[in-house]
């Protein structure tokens, strides 16, 4: 019988240009040295706009990408090096396939050419705790290259006092970066990456609010491959600022013509904790219920930059021009990076995200929320507990399943297909069609 469709559906116009800026950031980076640029180790955090001042530079993500992702022999090798090394499956996900990676001599390599990109220097932001062990270990293995990292203010709840311990560490920063280079230093260029990074993080927080609407104009997995461009450090580029807005054009105009990411959406999903970096259905495996998945606190909070109101929805940080600072120094562009991260940023209030989660889960109107328990993403399962007992507690279905999004041999896939099919049909739903495996590529031995 021919599955009910109660929306309308098409695929997304700007998805070409995404491929295109993701092949192109990966070619620039290769080609970097030859265009005399530098090459910094880094780069999921915020603020990498902080570097534009030196010019032309590149960032090499600490984060094994592309075919080494999709080869989970590999992976799993990398695991089980970063084991030997006294690094376990509850230490940083990132960390462990990093260190996998220099230990097989991969880390950095140009997977076309064979050869290996070194960095000049290390330069990271820390958007999570997981990050700073990982910190550590750069600067023991790449010893050679000078390392600095900016901690943003990871407190309980906002203090005045945060604005001025951040800047004075950009300041810092700064400074380090025209002594650790010898480069000269250029306030023009720091003011136009940075309010680039600044556009295209409110771009980004508008897209992900349009999510709130029913039917769910664009999909969780949409808005993983969407947020690639800020894994990769690149918020600065005018071209990607250009996207984040074209972005949300379409789907502001997605959210008025009631255009819909899943034709058959009947239930509306939450999936908090990290999916595998691999790939994988996971995240679309709940479509044969007719179930969408729309997001996570993980999710809103690593990309976006707004405050959680009451009733859960966004307070989302100005514009530059509506926020009226000024941008004419050095001193002013620092001061205003400072601001928009100590004031619209609530990843780092530990405790905070319980209550965040369920009045979003409100607004966002799911019906459910699913966590992927991951024992190698300290910084996103804290609190996931508490917040599993709290979204029951406010009426809100829970299911959980242990994850593991680096590391294939621990990816319990019937396991996980099971304590899914049985929270679906706890929600009252049935399978509309079959479910893919969540897995599809080569299986890890
Ligand atoms: S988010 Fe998870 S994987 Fe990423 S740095 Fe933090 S702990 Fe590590």
């Amino acid at each position: 019988m021919a599955v009910k469709q109660l929306y309308p559906t098409k695929p997304l116009e700007c998805w070409g240009k995404l491929e295109e800026l993701r092949r192109r950031l990966v070619r620039d980076t290769y080609t970097a040295k030859e265009r005399g640029e530098l090459v910094v180790l880094g780069g999921p955090g915020p603020l990498p706009s902080l570097l534009c001042g030196l010019g032309g530079f590149q960032l090499l993500s600490p984060m094994p990408i592309g075919p080494d992702m999709k080869d989970l022999r590999l992976l799993t090798r990398m695991n089980e090096l970063a084991t030997t090394q006294g690094y376990s499956n509850d230490c940083c996900a990132t960390l462990r396939i990093a260190l996998g990676s220099m230990l097989m001599g991969r880390f950095g390599m140009n997977k076309r050419t064979g050869e290996i990109l070194k960095p000049d220097i290390h330069f990271e932001s820390l958007a999570c705790q997981g990050q700073m062990k990982a910190q550590q270990l750069y600067q023991e293995y790449f010893f050679e290259i000078p390392s600095f990292v900016v901690e943003l203010p990871w407190q309980e709840e906002p203090r005045p006092a945060d604005v001025q311990y951040l800047e004075d560490q950009l300041h810092e920063a700064v400074d380090w970066l025209i002594n650790t280079t010898g480069r000269k230093f250029d306030d023009r260029l720091l003011a136009e990456g940075w309010v680039n990074e600044w556009r295209s993080r409110v771009y980004f927080t508008r897209i992900m609010e349009y999510l709130a609407t029913i039917p769910a104009p664009l999909d969780q997995k949409t808005l993983a491959s969407f947020a690639t461009l800020v894994w990769r450090g690149s918020l600065h580029l005018p071209e990607v600022r250009d996207f984040y807005k074209e972005a949300m054009d379409e789907v502001g105009d997605r959210v008025r013509r009631g255009i819909a990411a899943l034709a058959t959406e009947r239930c509306r999903l939450f999936h908090e904790g990290p999916v595998p970096w691999y790939p994988s259905n996971v995240l679309r495996y709940f479509n044969r219920y007719g179930a969408v998945c729309i997001g996570s606190w993980l999710y809103f909070t690593e990309f976006g930059n707004f405050n959680v109101k009451d009733d859960g929805s966004w307070d989302v940080c100005p514009m530059p021009e509506e926020m009226g600072l000024p941008l004419n120094t050095r001193d002013d562009i620092l001061h205003s990076m400072a601001v928009v991260f100590a004031t619209y940023n609530p990843r780092p209030e530990l405790s905070a995200r319980i209550d965040h989660r369920v009045r979003m889960a409100r607004h966002f109107k799911v019906d459910g929320a699913v966590f992927a328990l991951d024992r190698g993403c300290l910084g996103n399962t804290c609190g996931a507990m508490e917040s599993m007992v709290a979204l029951k507690e406010a009426g809100i279905p829970v299911t959980s399943y242990q994850g593991a999004c680096a590391n294939p041999s621990e990816l319990g896939q019937e396991e996980i297909v099971s304590r899914i099919d049985t929270f679906m049909e706890s929600l009252g739903l049935k399978a509309l069609g079959p479910g893919r495996p969540l897995v599809e590529v080569e299986a890890a031995e």
